[in-house]
């Protein structure tokens, strides 16, 4: 049973003065023995088994896409173009500019980083790997793995601010407008991880048009959350590839996305979409490692979705799930530290992560208190480059995995953490 919510402080009440009464609260929580997690952005179960009867498909003797070819043979490095189709319409670009690929679009980014230092991109001077210094300009807080790909290749990571609109876009301009050396920049357009911003027209027109030192700059536009609303508004991303091309910057962005936490997390599709250009070369390397991705789940997707309204019809299950899971967590946090100016967090319509800040300098404090009471955080400072965060302030909450009563209860304590890190300052 969920534990009964202990009583807030009073509005703007001291409190440092509540410290002892929170020691206490805090020590009743510890004495529970519970063992709860908010670490993994990870589908739960009951989101997985929407998709459980793909596991049936394609189905013995079902062997043949739409046009007649036997997906159990080699070939086919585009991917199925039936699968194709449908997510081109979802992610609003052009089928031929579309590769259905493996079952992960982390491997895709970290394909075009490496391929990228080892040959160039299209337009780029010398491979990166061959340059003296390549920066990447990372928006924070931000996705801990895009910062290990560019630690793994030694990229220098540079940071810029999140606003509710995406990227600080002025401050990227500035940035790139003078420095060669800054190579990249990495944007989640859509439901930001962990933010949930959605990246507005504006800002992606700013960031596809502005002019670059570096002739050879790329945005990885990780659309990881394009069909993942947790309301009835389903946001449509901006169009980064037509913005770019009527910018006359085509081969700026590279997209990548999956179905990842939209069928199977382990073992889904994954698809980047980019220029002409980028494609044929993002082919050209591919094609040395690969006769073709696994067909046979590709038409197990295919025939499972039917259609890119089939795809979203599922997306509307997974948000009854999901949604109130991150109801629980607003009305928790609003609840126990609402009006006490002591932290903040996001509300966000989409995606898997609410971002919370604490009182600056106490985050670590807070995942700490939260491990000794058994819940499980995910490491302060992991939403930055190299695992530090300068204020200490921001911490990662991913409700998806728990069951909804779990959910409930692991905030309820980590309100009681924030509030004693908190007092203790
Ligand atoms: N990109 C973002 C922003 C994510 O949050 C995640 C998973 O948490 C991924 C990519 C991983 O995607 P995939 O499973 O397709 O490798």
């Amino acid at each position: 049973t969920p534990a009964p919510s202990p009583a807030s402080p009073a509005p703007h009440a001291d409190l440092a003065a509540q410290l002892p009464a929170l020691r206490e609260q805090y020590a009743a929580l510890q004495a529970r023995g519970l063992a709860l997690d908010l670490t993994r952005g990870k589908p739960s179960a009951q989101q997985l088994d929407l998709a459980e009867p793909m596991l049936a498909l394609p189905g013995e003797g079902v062997h043949t896409d739409a046009t007649g070819v036997d997906v159990r043979n080699y070939g086919g490095l585009d991917g199925l173009p039936q699968l194709r189709q449908i997510f081109a319409e979802l992610l609003d670009v052009p089928v031929a500019q579309l590769l259905a690929l493996g079952n992960a679009s982390l491997t895709l980014m970290h394909d075009a980083m490496a391929y990228a230092h080892l040959w160039g991109v299209p337009g780029s001077p010398l491979p990166w790997g061959r340059e003296e210094k390549v920066r990447f300009i990372c928006p924070v807080p931000g996705y801990d793995r895009h910062f290990s790909v560019c630690e793994a290749f030694g990229v220098e990571m540079v940071t810029v601010p999140m606003t509710a609109d995406g990227p600080d876009a002025e401050a990227v301009a500035a940035l790139v407008a003078d420095d060669p050396t800054i190579k990249g920049l990495w944007v989640v357009p859509t439901y930001a991880n962990p933010d949930g911003a959605v990246v507005s027209e504006a800002v992606a027109r700013r960031l596809v048009s502005m002019p670059t030192a570096a002739p050879d700059f790329r945005i990885f536009w990780d659309n990881a959350y394009a069909l993942h609303h947790l309301t009835a508004n389903e946001t449509k991303t901006a169009n980064v590839l037509d913005l770019a091309a009527e910018a006359g910057n085509p081969d700026r962005p590279i997209m990548f996305a999956s179905t990842s936490k939209i069928s199977f997390a382990g073992a889904g599709v994954a698809f980047l979409a980019a220029s002409p250009a980028n494609v044929g070369w993002y082919k050209k390397h591919l094609a040395v490692q690969s006769i073709g991705p696994d067909k046979v789940n590709q038409l197990r997707h295919a025939l499972f979705f039917g259609s890119a309204e089939g795809v979203r019809e599922h997306m509307r299950k997974h948000r009854e799930i999901l949604a109130p899971k991150f109801a629980a967590v607003s009305r928790v946090l609003t609840e126990r530290l609402g009006d006490l100016g002591i932290a903040t967090w996001t509300e966000p319509q989409g995606g898997y992560f609410v971002s919370l800040d604490v009182v600056p300098g106490t985050a670590s404090r807070v995942v700490e208190l939260a491990a000794s009471a058994g819940i499980a955080l995910t490491p302060a400072g992991a939403t930055f480059p190299y695992g530090r965060d300068p204020r200490d302030a921001n911490i990662r909450l991913a409700p998806s995995m728990p069951p909804l009563a779990e959910v409930e209860e692991a905030m309820q304590a980590v309100a009681t953490c924030v509030l004693l890190a908190a007092a203790e300052r």
